[in-house]
């Protein structure tokens, strides 16, 4: 049983008080044993038994609960940064997506990917974002787009989950966009979805979760509803990318089905936001995405004065948001979104936890939950996101073992 101690100020992010209210304490110390953490408070009230522990030293940083990115693309063939000039140049996401470039021409790649080249590329994703504090993410499909190709990035996660430390929470997303041999004929993909990847993927556990993308050249409102209601059928929880480009209804339609999260809401109208609330369905703000996109970004104040919930997550893919930097995303949560660094914290824990349903598990720092955390170098959550850094990390523990120790390999 050891003891983290020499703490400068520790954050607990417990599911207490409004958004900014994260619990910090000066001088912390925290206990685990195994896997769980046993106790958190001010080093000078450990117990002389707690006392006497094997002591691992902060440092005097700042301890968070192991960041959680909520919303990743992580699995797919090449990468799209020719498109990232044409968009400085001016084309938009649409107009290039419709010449055959967006996610279409990265599900070309990712069917000529091999399993082992997918895994491979998002092992060596997985490790840096250790060095980020992160310990926990959410995946999606979606570059598949057919029974075989989504059952190849879901069984992809699955064995990332075997093979190395960050716990990925699996989502399928065969409503990403309709693939090319389906142009023809929608209802007839809608069906594939419903009636054959949705029961394979559930009778094989390899997702948790069922997404789609309710946009215009995506999915319709009527699309998703059916789609979402057989992912529920088969016992999935459902997620939304909603209201991203424009106001499509993915924010009512994910309040109406108690959604764990709608992502992006952009464009969504306060009526919608504050079903949101009503449900107590998770808002995820992507600032990368609006970053990399010349989006107006998501006014999260108007967000929090509905009374919805906003997590921050990187949205990381190969077209509109090509960065895993759940730090930046914070960052960016901060200076486009208006979030407080202490909201955008909670954001990135407490709140990212229940997007993917393990906040019981996961997202703060309180007895029996994991020992998931990060030293940080900095004193305070403010200073680490105002003086932004690279690789802001000392250590990072996953479930009472350290996944990442600054200057080493
Ligand atoms: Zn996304």
């Amino acid at each position: 049983m050891p003891v983290l101690v020499n703490i400068g100020q520790l954050a607990c992010c417990r599911d207490e008080g409004s958004q900014r209210n994260i619990q910090r304490i000066d001088g912390a110390a925290l206990v685990w044993e195994g896997e769980h953490i046993v106790w958190v408070g001010r080093e000078r009230d450990l117990s002389p038994e707690h006392a006497r522990l094997e002591r691992w030293d902060a440092g005097g940083g700042l301890v968070v609960p192991g960041l959680v990115d909520c919303h990743t693309h992580l699995a797919f063939g090449g990468f799209r940064a020719e498109e990232f000039a044409r968009r400085i140049a001016g084309e938009s996401y649409l107009d290039i997506a419709k010449k055959g470039g967006g996610i279409l021409s990265t599900v070309q790649a990712t069917r000529q990917a091999s399993k082992g080249e997918l895994f491979d590329k998002a092992l060596a994703v997985l490790r840096e974002m250790a060095t980020l504090g992160v310990t926990t993410i959410e995946a999606k499909s979606g570059y598949g787009l057919s029974l075989d190709d989504e059952l190849k990035l879901l069984e992809v996660y699955d064995e990332l989950n075997r093979a190395q430390p960050i716990e990925i929470v699996p989502t399928l997303l065969a409503a990403h966009v309709v693939p090319p041999e389906h142009r023809a004929s929608r209802t007839a993909y809608v069906r594939l979805v419903v009636e054959e990847i949705i029961p394979e993927v559930a009778r094989r556990s390899l997702a948790k979760f069922c997404d789609v993308f309710v946009e215009e050249g995506a999915f319709t409102l009527d699309e998703a509803r059916t789609i979402l209601e057989a992912a529920k059928r088969h016992g999935l929880g459902v997620k939304l990318h909603a209201d991203q480009l424009s106001e499509g209804g993915g924010a009512r339609l994910a309040a109406e089905l108690s959604a764990a999260s709608a992502d992006h809401l952009e464009h969504a109208s306060d009526d919608d936001l504050s079903a949101l609330a009503e449900a107590g369905v998770v808002g995820v703000t992507l600032p990368l995405a609006s970053l990399y996109t010349f989006g107006t970004p998501v006014d999260a104040r108007r967000l929090l004065r509905q009374g919805v919930r906003v997590a921050v997550a990187t949205d990381y893919n190969p077209g509109s948001a090509p960065s895993y930097q759940l730090p930046l995303a914070m960052l960016l949560a901060c200076t486009l979104n208006r979030l407080t660094p202490a909201e955008a914290l909670k954001g990135a824990t407490l709140y990212a936890a229940q997007a993917i349903g393990k906040e019981g598990e996961i997202g703060s720092l309180e007895a029996n939950k994991r020992a998931d955390f990060a030293v940080l170098d900095a004193p305070n959550v403010e200073h680490l996101l105002y003086h932004f850094r690279v690789g802001p990390a000392r250590l990072t523990v996953k479930s009472g073992h350290a996944i990442h120790r600054a200057g080493t390999a």
